[in-house]
């Protein structure tokens, strides 16, 4: 859990260029340069001297901030070597698919992802590996699952079926969505099953060292607890309780309400009794039918795969957690060391109370994706180092976050952005993600959709119009269709626009006679106003030359004053509201004849 402000290898092990080496075999992705980045705006010059690619020959490979990443890559890439440094250097994720995979899963697999691309793009030969757990046993039937599935409790996850009945199993009913959301975020891994894994026998040998030393086991477990390891003891048998460090799923049932009675070390026969089908028995040596308790079997896959890096949520990161008691098991038990462990936080979720009730589980990775472009996601996670908690907002923070986003990646490309933000939207880019060929602002295009209705052609002629250029809609794509599923999905209705069908008859009624000229001078001028730095200019200017002034005279606080009650009663009349889009936005989109019947008393 150290993290050393610099690495202990000097930048020369690993010279700029080496990237040609194992790392261009590697099935890890290798950290893009910026001029990569999917949302640079149209015409923004490639390439920043803030933000040097990983090839660049002038500048160390690690780029030009040491962040969390570059700290954790050192970390890795030092175990890798105490170890010998031969082979592949592993990054593992693990994931149970016991139901729904949420939004803080994913920073079980973002953070060895970021890592692992670091790691290539300096030129190490590494591996990001995703370890299954399908062979956990079903916990719990999550909401939204028939309840008879409950007779499935105590199964492995790869043997139970698919509540839908369209995949194989239960496991790969929860992985499908997580394998989309992965190469949507471009994040290339290995997928390493692990009840093929057992079934195939490759931990056969792990599983008997831990049923040879499971005094040893128990010893250190009952140490993390604070207890003696023969204090809670089966009296009958002679055993403590925990000593087996294995756990049968029953051969006739398949469960894991089962007992073992016995066990010779010789012949490696076992003896067990299940609750539902009696007593029965197999060679360990031979077959599997079972796996090792979690706090056995996590240390025992750092030896036998074996794992330089590892990410995992804080509770089990700390000391005296499953790492602690992890990585003596993995020294005393299995002869191995354990690898460089990231603790990372919580993540959390604001705005999307209405995914959580239709569904019953927290928002998923399709769900961010369904709104956010798949650079800004991982951006979202790149920013923040893994002690911190993350808050994901599917609600109006949603705009700013589109405005951050947008102005970070112009800044990149003209080469004025910081070396820390610059960084992070280094790593969030990634070759091959979905990202529109013309960033046009979020603000500007969920206005239009809100006013046109998402009609396709007004939509591209208004917005070709507000970017003061000719556009197709498909160059404004995926940002488009993420507009419009963030505007059907998050924005309550109360808060999106709706334009009058038909005049306020009653407000026009009641206007004096400078609100009319207002009235008249805008629906007179608007034809002539093409753009929006036009409408911008008419719109702010009419209630200056109400006043006697020029239309591009400085506001004062009595022009500020009358502009806000111009603003406001232009609001009513058009949308029934004291407030909406930004004027010139509502403007263009209406077009003149709309806004002309809507406006004239
Ligand atoms: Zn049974």
């Amino acid at each position: 859990m150290s993290h050393p402000a610099s690495s202990p290898f000097p930048p020369a092990t690993f010279p700029p260029g080496t990237r040609s080496g194992p790392a261009a075999s590697s099935p890890a992705t290798a950290t893009s340069p910026p001029d990569a980045a999917p949302s640079r705006p149209a015409g923004a010059p490639a390439g920043s001297s803030a933000t040097p690619s990983p090839g660049d020959s002038a500048t160390p490979s690690r780029g030009s901030s040491t962040d969390w990443v570059a700290r954790a890559a050192d970390d890795a890439l030092a175990e890798h070597r105490r170890r010998g440094g031969d082979g592949l250097l592993v990054c593992a994720s693990g994931i149970s698919p016991s139901g729904p995979i949420h939004l803080g899963n994913l920073r079980e697999l973002l953070t060895p992802h970021l890592v692992a691309a670091e790691l290539a793009a300096r030129g190490v030969p590494v591996e990001h590996v995703l370890f299954l757990d399908d062979h956990d046993r079903l916990r719990r039937v999550p909401a939204g699952v028939p309840a008879h599935f409950a007779a499935h409790l105590g199964r492995p996850l790869a043997e139970v079926p698919d509540p839908s009945g369209e995949l194989d199993s239960w496991a790969e009913r929860f992985t499908a969505p997580l394998h989309a959301a992965l190469a949507a975020l471009g994040i290339r891994v290995r997928v390493v099953s692990q009840s093929a894994r057992y079934a195939a026998g490759h931990y056969t040998g792990a599983v008997l060292a831990a049923m040879a030393r499971r005094q040893r086991i128990a010893a250190i477990l009952a140490a993390a607890r604070g207890t003696d390891a023969r204090g809670a003891g089966d009296a009958a048998s002679g055993e403590p309780a925990e000593s087996w460090p294995y756990r049968v799923y029953c051969r006739r049932c398949g469960a894991d309400d089962t007992r073992i009675t016995g066990y010779r070390e010789d012949s490696t026969a076992l003896r067990y009794e299940c609750a539902r089908c009696g007593a029965d028995g197999f060679r360990l040596a031979e077959a599997n039918h079972g796996k090792l308790a979690w706090k056995v079997d996590w240390p025992m896959r750092w030896a036998a795969e074996p794992v330089a890096f590892e990410a995992a949520g804080a509770d089990h990161a700390a000391p005296s957690s499953s790492f602690g008691v992890g990585r003596r098991i993995c020294a005393e038990v299995f002869g191995a060391r354990p690898p460089s462990l990231l603790g990372y936080g919580f993540v959390g979720t604001r705005g999307a109370a209405k995914l959580s009730s239709s569904t019953g589980t927290a928002p998923t990775p399709a769900d961010a994706l369904a709104i956010l472009e798949p650079a800004m996601l991982r951006w979202l996670y790149a920013r923040r180092r893994p002690q911190q908690a993350i808050t994901i907002d599917f609600g109006t923070e949603v705009t700013r976050l589109y405005d951050e986003w947008d102005r970070l990646a112009a800044r990149v490309a003209a080469g004025t952005a910081g070396a820390a933000d610059a960084t992070a939207y280094r790593r969030a880019s990634a070759p091959g993600l979905a990202g529109p060929r013309r960033a046009v602002p979020w603000r500007l295009l969920t206005s239009v959709l809100d006013v046109t209705a998402g009609d396709p052609r007004s939509t591209e002629r208004i917005l070709g119009q507000a970017e003061g250029a000719r556009l197709r809609l498909a160059d404004v794509e995926p940002r488009r269709t993420l507009a419009a599923t963030w505007l059907a999905r998050h924005v309550p209705p109360e808060r999106r626009t709706r334009v009058r069908a038909e005049p306020d008859t009653a407000l026009l009624a009641t206007l004096t006679d400078r609100q009319r000229e207002g009235l008249t001078l805008l629906t007179a001028e608007l034809p002539g106003c093409r753009d929006l730095a036009a409408l911008t200019a008419l719109v702010y200017g009419i209630p200056k030359r109400l006043n006697g002034l020029a239309a591009d005279a400085a506001a004062d606080e009595a022009v500020r004053a009358a502009q806000r009650s111009y603003f406001t009663l232009l609001y009513r009349l058009l949308v029934g509201a004291d407030a909406g889009p930004r004027l010139p936005t509502l403007l263009l989109a209406l077009g003149p004849d709309r806004a002309r019947r809507l406006l004239t008393p």
